[in-house]
């Protein structure tokens, strides 16, 4: 610690003082005098306790470095905001980077939502109109379901589910389907929730039908499969086909709930990816409910769907729980153009989660090479820059253990871990991920439209 002399100490600027300096005038404009009068207030702070270091004994210098101080602490505070961000990590749906980017025509409807818009309105007889009506209608299209309801994320689904049909009785679901999702989002805590029982069948591997047929008694309200997107048990296991569970549901009376989580509406296996239950194939089986995210492999904004009987989800969608997990219009508006083109068949060139798990590396090769020739004319330090074959992984608990052939742009740096750091605090932010000492961008991930801003960002990493 640098603790000053009292003769030091009466050097420090008195706070108006400092307020009144030009470039803290700007900084007050911009993020108002009491914040600003915050800042000072502990930056002088930290030079009476010694926290900022030895203190000069020349007057303008002590003043030019609280006014260096106070600038620093108001960009830290920049730093935390939400910012645009090039995610060069090659996991598609990389959660802390927000999961699903959004494709162009979703992000064009949210901003004309966010103004006034038709969100209950009948626009043919001026009166009021149901809520997400339109939504629902796609969500139906692009599923085959009898009826729809739109809730804030899967989880959130899965809790209005359970405390809808089944509060106070129990529910039948297998041990090998206990699941966390990311974030510590257990499913036997959403049950007690939701006020259900949890009734556990099977065992961790294996759970057969017969498990469930004789755990269901009259306090059983119903049947419940989750997929255990996150993870996967090889070997000797077996499990219960959701056709199978459907129809012992039936035999019962009992709902047959469907918890896919990833929203998968094709078959990827023709992408190298494995089975992922597909909600149209679920609904077929006989599921009478199946939920699913927005933003995993539908690649729209967070939400949570639910698909399925329409007796079952006008009894959900009459819960009062139902208008607390509802979703705002500007949520409503890009789900609504993600669905879209969906319906159109346009999925794998529009929506840039399905476009990034089926690009093909050759395609990605040649992509690498054009920027490298950027890159060349753009900077004296060509030679820190190559193309490095990588793999890619589909993320967001999502298609585990499962990886895609891709290639990055490599950085050849003396310290990978501060050229990443460097990448991190420009702008806008580029992720990439250090490896075997360099640093990756791997360009699956990166929408093309930044290709040339992430050129700029690269060659000013290694400037200087
Ligand atoms: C991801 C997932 C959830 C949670 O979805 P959120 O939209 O993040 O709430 C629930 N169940 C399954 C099976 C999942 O994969």
């Amino acid at each position: 610690m640098n603790v000053p002399s009292s003769q030091q100490l009466r050097l420090l600027p008195a706070v108006e003082r400092v307020l009144n300096l030009p470039p803290l005038v700007s900084l007050c404009a911009q993020y108002g005098r009491g914040t600003v009068t915050g800042w000072v207030r502990q930056t002088l702070h930290d030079f009476r306790c010694g926290a900022a270091g030895p203190l000069s004994s020349i007057a303008t210098e002590i003043e030019a470095r609280v006014v260096q101080m106070v600038s620093e602490l108001a960009e830290a505070s920049t730093l935390q905001r939400l910012r645009k961000v090039i995610n060069g990590t090659g996991v598609i749906l990389h959660t802390n980077l927000g999961r699903a980017p959004l494709a162009p025509a979703a992000i064009e409807a949210m901003i004309e939502a966010a103004a006034a818009t038709n969100l209950e309105v009948d626009l043919t007889t001026g009166r009021r109109g149901r809520r997400a009506a339109a939504v629902e209608t796609l969500c139906r299209e692009v599923t085959g379901a009898e009826a729809a309801l739109v809730v804030n994320n899967c989880a959130a689904a899965t809790l209005l589910t359970l405390q809808t049909l089944a509060a106070g009785r129990r529910v039948i679901i297998s041990r090998g389907q206990l699941i966390e999702i990311g974030g510590s989002f257990r499913l036997p805590d959403v049950f007690q929730q939701a006020g259900v029982t949890l009734h556990e069948v099977g065992t961790t591997n294996r759970t057969r039908l017969a498990d469930y047929a004789q755990a269901i008694g009259p306090e059983s309200a119903a049947l419940l499969r989750v997929h255990p997107s996150n993870y996967r048990i090889s070997g000797f296991c077996e499990s219960v086909a959701i056709a199978e569970l459907a129809m012992l549901g039936k035999q019962h009376q009992l709902p047959a709930i469907d918890d896919v989580g990833s929203g998968c509406l094709y078959d990827l296996t023709g992408y190298g990816l494995p089975d992922e239950p597909i909600v149209r194939e679920s609904l077929q089986a006989g599921a009478d409910l199946v939920l699913f995210s927005g933003d995993k492999l539908l690649g729209g904004p967070q939400c949570g769907v639910i698909v399925g009987r329409a007796d079952l989800v006008a009894r959900l969608r009459s819960n009062p729980l139902a208008r607390a997990l509802r979703v705002d219009k500007v949520t409503l508006a890009a789900l609504q153009a993600t669905l879209e083109i969906h319906r159109a068949g346009r999925a794998f060139t529009d929506i840039p989660v399905l476009r990034q798990l089926s690009l093909a590396a050759d395609e990605l090769h040649a992509r690498g090479t054009q920027l490298l020739g950027q890159l060349q004319a753009v900077t004296s330090h060509a030679e820190a820059f190559s193309l490095e074959a990588v793999m890619s992984a589909p993320g967001g608990g999502t298609l585990p253990d499962q990886t895609l052939p891709s290639w990055a742009v490599a950085v050849n740096s003396s310290n990978a871990n501060e050229l990443s750091q460097r990448l991190r605090l420009g702008t806008p932010a580029v992720f990439a991920r250090v490896q075997e000492g360099l640093t990756l961008v791997d360009l699956r991930t990166v929408n093309p439209d930044d290709d040339s801003t992430l050129v700029r960002c690269l060659a000013e990493s290694v400037a200087e």
